[in-house]
């Protein structure tokens, strides 16, 4: 079996090999026959114009001829020419259309006659009835082999495996994922030293379950897991096994077993495991598809059941919604470790930029540890791609080092997408633009936990965005306390109240903005149960049981309640644009230099623009507000005079 291959080989079955080539052979021998046989039909004769056979005729000079649809084959009287025997005929190609032809010949005494049947048309004739089935079920027989199941053969013939034999990622390509690593080191000792373990009696484990966020390096230490310990990796995902033919998902289950156990030790990963055991009776009954996913998943059953542990394939998964699998899956002598891998904290992110920066030319100025603060929540694979980023931009100017410049770029790309400058505003837009962003930065600036401004910018970057504000969080944050979730509404909301007060009027800009704070908002009341008329109560079901289309995720509630609920998150909302409308009242003078020097410069960062935005002072009723949440009522009475 060609295991040694690094790149994924499907494994194919001889006999099915065999016959697809035997195919092949048939159809070009008929094809060449094709083109073969009409260079056959007779001799060649020299070709004549078709004006100078009319003329032949008129003078008398033709005995016979031979009309066809395509080809004129004539013969001259011998009393009238000179020449040897085969000079004497010749053919033309006649004008479509010649009706006064044989008029023509029959004035002027000529014998004519039609060709006679071609002897070998019956082969054409063959051909164009044999052929086009042939090519027919030679496409589809390609299909059927590339689908890997088929309506004639399901089963065995079919599985397709995938096999990379030993993948060479070691634990040390793998970063900032620790625990998860220390895990798993314990399943390479396994496999390694299997004896060890087997000689006390102990059961090596069958399974284990990798659970984290896409992008995090799941595959890649279930390939390291392989690697360190010497071993073939058998790979396939949850959704290739999931076929529009019942069975035939559970035939390759079978399958990969089968080989995974000839190759043993050896480790079987499968990725997205949610596709395929996913809980039994979900809302996802379309098309028969559910069927297919319970016939696999019992055969997954079956197969980790009935193998012998201390064989010594391991089996790892992989899945980002550990919530939504089978519990069957996760029994004891399943998949019974779980392991998470999480997104990398800022000492992890440091360790995988330099883990990814080991054959990138740095220059002296780049600090991984300042690159790994700027990139909250960057998991292992974003972080590949920016390194590589920066090494391209480092590249497109001839720089000799990447340096931290364009570490920055990258990263801006990557959070806001790429700069657009072609979109060009006009003046009014350019300054609502101005005015919304600096807005959101003195908004920001006041408030606890968001993070310090770093940039704005009334440059177009990426899908919508005509103007940003980038704030970077001085540390890893893992829970939002109250404060701060007031304080990130009310500085999204404070673009919007920068166009209020400077033009009285709002603009489109802001509707990203608001989507984004009604949901904070309404996941404040309904999920963290902030409000203090409701409680701690949660109205919301968590992410995973809602299904886009398939109806509400809010638990099912009394009307008087939904209308406290609704009125609890506009409560919310108002008051920080409140807070926002009277900040940046207090600040109206900042607010306008700073955005006609952003007019200006178009972008506004770094020292100069920390300094600026220190300059914004606080309204009296902020520190109230972020402590409870509330504004007294003459407050109030104001936020609706504007
Ligand atoms: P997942 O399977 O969790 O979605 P992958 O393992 O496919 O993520 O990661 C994709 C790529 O991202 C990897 O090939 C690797 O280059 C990079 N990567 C992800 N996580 C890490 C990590 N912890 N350390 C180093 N590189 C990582
Ligand atoms: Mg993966
Ligand atoms: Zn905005």
């Amino acid at each position: 079996m060609p295991i040694d291959t690094k790149n994924k080989s499907p494994i194919k079955p001889p006999k099915m090999r065999q016959f697809g080539s035997s195919l092949f052979i048939l159809l070009t021998l008929l094809l060449l026959l094709n083109f073969i046989v009409p260079s056959f039909s007779g001799p060649q004769y020299p070709q004549a114009p078709y004006s100078e056979f009319i003329a032949q005729v008129q003078q008398g000079n033709v005995e016979r001829a031979i009309i066809g649809s395509d080809r004129i084959q004539y013969v001259l009287n011998p009393e009238n020419v000179y020449g040897s025997d085969i000079d004497k005929v010749f053919t033309t190609t006649p004008v479509a259309l010649d009706l006064d032809l044989p008029k023509i010949l029959r004035e002027n005494n000529v014998e004519f006659a039609a060709p006679p049947p071609d002897k070998n048309a019956w082969i054409g004739t063959l051909l164009s009835w044999v052929i086009p089935p042939l090519i027919f079920f030679g496409i589809w027989g390609f299909f059927m082999r590339r689908q890997g199941g088929g309506v004639l053969t399901v089963g065995k013939s079919k599985a397709r495996i995938f096999s990379e034999g030993v993948t060479g990622v070691k634990f040390s390509d793998v970063a900032g994922v620790d625990e998860a690593k220390t895990e798993l080191e314990e399943i390479v000792d396994f496999l390694k030293n299997a004896d060890k373990y087997t000689r006390l009696g102990a059961k090596i484990p069958k399974g284990a379950l990798l659970v984290g966020p896409p992008g995090t390096g799941k595959t890649l230490l279930a390939k390291a897991i392989a690697g360190e310990a010497g071993v073939p990796f058998f790979s396939i995902s949850g959704s290739e096994f999931i076929e529009l033919f019942v069975g035939v998902g559970a035939a390759r289950v079978r399958d990969l077993f089968e080989q995974a156990k000839k190759q043993s030790p050896c480790i079987v990963f499968i990725d997205e495991l949610d596709a395929l055991g996913k809980s039994r009776g979900g809302a996802n009954g379309f098309m028969g598809g559910n069927d297919e996913r319970e016939q696999t998943l019992n055969q997954l059953l079956t197969e980790m059941d009935g193998f012998d542990a201390n064989t010594g394939v391991i089996i790892i998964a992989a899945t980002n919604r550990p919530e939504v699998l089978d519990p069957a899956l996760r029994r004891p002598g399943r998949f019974d470790r779980q392991i998470v891998v999480d997104r990398p904290d800022k000492i992890g992110r440091e360790a995988i930029l330099r883990v990814h920066s080991r054959n990138v030319k740095l220059t002296e100025d780049v600090d991984l540890g300042i690159v790994a603060v700027r990139t909250p929540g960057f998991a292992g694979a974003d972080l590949a791609n920016l390194v590589n980023e920066a090494a391209l931009l480092a590249a497109r100017q001839n720089r000799d080092g990447v340096t931290l410049a364009d570490f920055n770029e990258a990263i801006e790309r990557l959070v806001a997408g790429l700069e657009k400058r072609s979109r060009v505003l006009n003046e009014t837009e350019k300054k609502t633009v101005a005015y919304h962003e600096v807005g959101h930065a003195i908004v920001g600036a006041l408030m606890p936990g968001t993070g310090r401004v770093e940039k704005i910018s009334v440059v177009p970057r990426g899908v919508g965005a005509l103007g940003y504000t980038i704030q970077m969080p001085e540390e890893d944050r893992f829970l939002m306390i109250e404060d701060e979730i007031r304080g990130r509404i009310a500085t999204l909301l404070g673009g919007r109240s920068a166009e209020e007060i400077i033009f009285g009027k709002v603009s489109t800009g802001a509707s990203d903005d608001i989507q984004k704070t009604t949901e904070l908002a309404e996941r404040a009341v309904t999920l963290y149960g902030m409000s203090d008329k409701l409680g701690p109560i949660a109205f919301e079901k968590m992410q995973q049981q809602f299904i886009p289309g398939y109806g509400n995720s809010r638990r099912d509630v009394s009307s008087e309640v939904a209308k406290v609920i609704d009125t609890e998150v506009k409560h919310m909302v108002d008051n920080a644009h409140h807070i926002a409308l009277s900040i940046l009242y207090k600040n109206r003078k900042l607010l306008e230099e700073t955005a006609m020097e952003l007019l200006e410069k178009e972008i506004l960062e770094g020292e100069k623009l920390r300094e600026k935005l220190q300059q914004a002072i606080a309204p009296e009723e902020l520190e109230e507000w972020l402590r409870t949440g509330q504004l007294s009522d003459d407050i109030v009475l104001m936020q609706t005079k504007i």
